[in-house]
């Protein structure tokens, strides 16, 4: 297992590759998460990561999953902590437990609540924005890196950009190394929030998050649920290839290729993929870009 942190990597110039993974639930989405992991191992990625389950569902799985993915297939996995649920006692054992296997990088989120049109309760004795989380790791468990959500879009909850962007300081300025974006499907969104970090003092690496868009139903939920645009133009070809798997797959790839090549040309430090667990659609991506050369080495 690579032993730099992931902003040493970023600092070294080299752009990074990193793919996000969600614990199964069923038999037959454990078999697939096998599949993907196995199948991906060949695209190297600097790291990869495992969310939090929403209402701290997924506390023992994450962490199962995590080893998995690092022992099976010598991943450096970087599992994702919320906030949800949890009083400081539970948030210190869940982070011992990690440190104890070796884990050096989370993903420090305040989280959702479980059930959509929920609003998030902090746990009496828990905390209520992921500043205060990403405080209390840098204060007990020094050694973490830690990542944080951004939100190119604004987050839900924020009455505005600029508000968003204020408490996103706070999580950096508590000790926070790098921010991955909420995912986007139109890059003058990321470039124009990290001009107002920049210019709101937030210096560290930016990485963007990205998700194929494999089918307009899905995507359309995801913009959805995050509030995030979809493209007229994205939205068109794809309901226009709905019923045609083998043009869909290539609507797709290509959005995501002309995506991610604009990004490192412009200077992004590497790009986040939220695969869902699935392999097909990355598999063939990668594979444009690597006929496209554009590689994520130095
Ligand atoms: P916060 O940074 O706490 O922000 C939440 C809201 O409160 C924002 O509107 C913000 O502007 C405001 N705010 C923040 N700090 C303050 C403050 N100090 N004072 C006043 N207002 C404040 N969810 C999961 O359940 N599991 C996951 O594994 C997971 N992974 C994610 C990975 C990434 C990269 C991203 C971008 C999101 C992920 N999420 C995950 C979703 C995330 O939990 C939700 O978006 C959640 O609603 C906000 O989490 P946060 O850490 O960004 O919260």
């Amino acid at each position: 297992m690579a032993s730099q942190t992931i902003i040493q990597t970023i600092a070294s110039g080299k752009k990074t590759l990193s793919l996000e993974f969600f614990p199964p639930k069923s038999e037959k989405a454990i078999q697939q998460l096998k599949k993907s992991s196995e199948e991906l191992t060949k695209l190297n990625p600097d790291f990869v990561s495992i969310t939090y389950g929403a209402g701290g569902s997924t506390r023992k799985s994450t962490f199962d999953y995590a080893e998995q993915l690092k022992k099976n297939h010598d991943y450096k996995v970087m599992p994702h902590l919320t906030c949800v649920g949890h009083s400081q006692n539970e948030l210190s054992e869940i982070i011992e437990q990690y440190q104890s296997a070796g884990f050096r990088t989370l993903m420090a989120l305040r989280g959702d609540p479980q059930g959509e049109n929920q609003s998030f309760t902090p746990h009496p004795d828990g905390f209520e924005y992921a500043n205060e989380l990403v405080a209390f790791i840098k204060s007990k468990f020094p050694n973490f890196e830690i990542g944080v959500g951004g939100y190119p879009e604004k987050h839900p909850e924020a009455p505005s950009q600029e508000s968003d962007i204020h408490n996103l300081k706070k999580k950096i300025d508590a000790g926070a190394d790098f921010i991955t974006t909420q995912l986007f499907y139109n890059n003058h969104h990321y470039y124009r929030f990290v001009e107002q970090c920049r210019s709101a003092q937030i210096h560290c690496p930016i990485i963007p998050g990205l998700m194929i868009p494999t089918n307009l139903e899905r995507v359309e939920r995801f913009c959805n649920f995050c509030q995030a645009e979809l493209p007229n133009s994205l939205k068109s070809a794809l309901s226009t290839a709905n019923d045609h798997p083998q043009a869909l797959q290539e609507i797709a790839v290509d959005w995501t290729f002309q995506q991610i090549k604009d990004l490192l040309q412009s200077g992004a430090p590497g790009v986040h993929l939220y695969i869902m667990n699935q392999s097909k659609f990355m598999l063939h991506l990668y594979q444009k870009l690597k006929e496209a050369n554009i590689s994520f080495q130095n």
